[in-house]
């Protein structure tokens, strides 16, 4: 199976704009999450545990020994020689401004990184930052601001307790591309109540606002959240394979091509994972998606434009 034959995938773009292979590397740099701490909220999103978001990195380890780790073991895996340092674990702006210069640098340093990717909360982006990252952008590095929105209904937001509003992401938004900072949306599909049309609606709300990279993420149930006591009360349903698999199908077609794919789906480790099983297997899903678009014959931009017509998702608790 060749995804990126289908969809603009994050490594054929870069691919193309490198010259060779860049891989990301993940990194945890100790930042926790205001929606955690007090400051935004308590206990943070109902369906968060940081383990499952980021199970190749450790806290644990310096800046520096984590890039050593992944770059032995992607050597294993791919002939990729250039690296992006991807701050992924909590809240990666969640610092001054000072503090978080000096950890993006300590990654940049390394010869082979290439650029840095920040994963953050759409309401702890400061405009220190973005110039900050706009900096790294004028040196000619790859830089990427991730803003997890997950879902563009407030009522959604509120409900899996993001502690943000829509409203905050657009603002955000709007201020990382007046820096000219490429950024990436994260999308969840499968929140408790929504539907199929609910995704379509954010991501043409999204598409709207103005946006340079996704990643979908299926609503996975890991142990020690709100998320894993609902659905042990039989509150809220996971979806199933087949159930994901259309539904990112419908989306991607209706993505402009120029819309880099980041991720299509996402996985959990098995130790944290309850549900849904199939999380786990993060290539049957990859293929599953591209077996669909080529059975339907279209790819990422074919119904661009074209509404989404047909709501085949039952209501989720
Ligand atoms: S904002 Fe991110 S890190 Fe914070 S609780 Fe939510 S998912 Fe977890």
């Amino acid at each position: 199976m060749i995804l990126s034959e289908r969809v603009n995938t994050f490594g054929q773009d870069l691919f193309r704009r490198h010259g060779e292979r860049v891989h990301k590397i993940a990194l945890d740099a100790g930042f926790t999450c205001p929606n955690r701490d007090g400051s935004k909220g308590r206990g943070g999103c109902t369906f968060c545990n940081n383990v499952s978001f980021s199970p190749d990195a450790d806290a644990r380890l310096d800046l520096a020994a984590q890039i050593a780790k992944a770059r032995r073991a992607i050597a294993k895996r791919t002939r990729a020689r250039k690296f992006i340092a991807y701050f992924q674990a909590y809240t990666n702006t969640y610092d001054k401004v000072e503090a978080l210069e000096v950890l993006y640098r300590e990654a940049l340093e390394e010869p082979d990184m290439v650029g840095i990717s920040v994963g953050t909360r759409p309401d702890c982006v400061t405009s220190e930052v973005l110039v900050l990252l706009s900096r790294f952008r004028d040196q000619g590095l790859e830089v990427w601001l991730e803003l997890g929105l997950q879902s563009a209904f407030d009522k959604t937001l509120e409900r899996v307790n993001r502690g943000h509003t829509f409203a905050e992401y657009r603002e955000t938004l709007l201020a990382a591309r007046q820096h000219d900072i490429p950024v990436c949306t994260h999308l969840i599909v499968g929140l408790p109540g929504e539907t199929e049309k609910h995704c379509h609606d954010t991501l043409d709300i999204v598409l709207e606002t103005g946006v340079d990279g996704l990643k979908l993420h299926p609503l996975h149930i890991v142990r020690h959240t709100l998320l894993a006591h609902q659905w042990r009360l039989g509150e809220y349903l996971p979806l199933s394979r087949e159930e994901y698999i259309g539904i990112a199908a419908n989306l991607i077609e209706r993505t402009p091509e120029n819309i880099v794919y980041h991720r299509v789906t996402a996985t959990a480790s098995r130790d944290v994972l309850l549900a849904p099983a199939w999380c786990a297997e993060k290539w049957k899903v990859l293929n599953g998606i591209e077996f669909e678009l080529r059975q339907r014959g279209t790819r990422q931009g074919s119904r661009v434009g074209i509404p989404f017509a047909f709501d085949g998702l039952r209501n989720l608790a």
